[in-house]
């Protein structure tokens, strides 16, 4: 089996350590993440500057990108083969409900996932790396299982998995969970600069609106493994019907007039 890891915290995260040091023993496994912090960098590429591998002193090699970047560098050219399943993470914090949209770890998962790898999203819910140990071997269970079910190397498929900062003994069940909403982030946080310019903060996440049983923020506060399914299609499939009638309706409409 060989695993391709990156994340979005940046090449020297404890999250990213860890995880390369759970997995090393089962599979053969490489690096390949960003040089810096790219959080909330979801699947962006970088178009407009050339992007740099260096390798690092303990093997791993980084990129001054995006983890989207990094993962599509290594598929289209830099591993020269084909890598059997993309691992994200561990992130520092959680990505739960909207989360997922932003998240520079699922966006790496994500471009292994369209390339047709398997990918699997690995976060911590708090951020503060508590018992980073026991979610790295969580994951490493968890690919290992996957691996013996014939999982990898499969049609592909894209899981986003946050696990709770606990105690390996304490850690529940892997709960298959949709994804919970969160209510829109809080408001922006503006700073005078040393220079009497306005700075603006992105603000903070917002609070959760759905929490209900069968979400992932909900399995997470009861101390269970969150592990969502995730796909690409953006479509309102709910609502293409009442889309098509107001279109048709739009359609068959007059165009406003201008008076004369
Ligand atoms: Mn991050």
């Amino acid at each position: 089996m060989k695993i391709l890891i990156s994340n979005d915290d940046g090449y020297q995260a404890p999250g990213i350590v860890a995880l390369f040091e759970a997995l090393r023993d089962v599979a053969e496994v490489e690096v390949i993440a960003p040089e810096q912090n790219n959080s909330a960098k979801s699947n962006a590429l970088t178009l407009h500057s050339p992007l740099y591998v260096t390798r690092a002193s303990n093997g791993f090699r980084y990129i001054n990108g995006t983890p989207a970047d990094c993962v599509h560098i290594a598929l289209t050219g830099l591993l020269g083969y084909r890598p059997d399943l993309v691992v994200s993470g561990i992130n520092n914090g959680a990505n739960m409900g909207d989360d997922t949209i932003y998240s520079g770890t699922v966006g790496a998962a994500m471009e292994g996932y369209l390339f047709g790898i398997p990918a699997i999203a690995f976060s911590q819910v708090e951020k503060n790396w508590e018992h980073l140990a026991s979610a790295a071997r969580k994951a490493r269970d968890l690919v290992l299982q996957m691996s013996r079910q014939n999982l990898i190397g499969s049609s592909p498929w894209l899981l986003n998995v946050n696990i709770p900062n606990l105690p390996f003994d304490a850690l529940g069940h892997v709960k298959l969970c949709r994804l919970g909403r969160r209510h829109a982030a809080e408001a922006v946080i503006t700073q005078i600069s040393p220079r009497g310019d306005t700075m603006y903060w992105i603000g903070a996440a917002g609070a959760t609106k759905d929490d209900a049983e069968g979400t992932d923020f909900h399995a997470t506060t009861q101390g269970h493994i969150s592990m969502t399914p995730l796909k690409v299609d953006l479509t309102d499939h709910d609502h293409l019907g009442y889309w098509a009638q107001t279109a048709a309706r739009l359609a068959g409409a007059a165009p406003p007039t201008t008076a004369t």
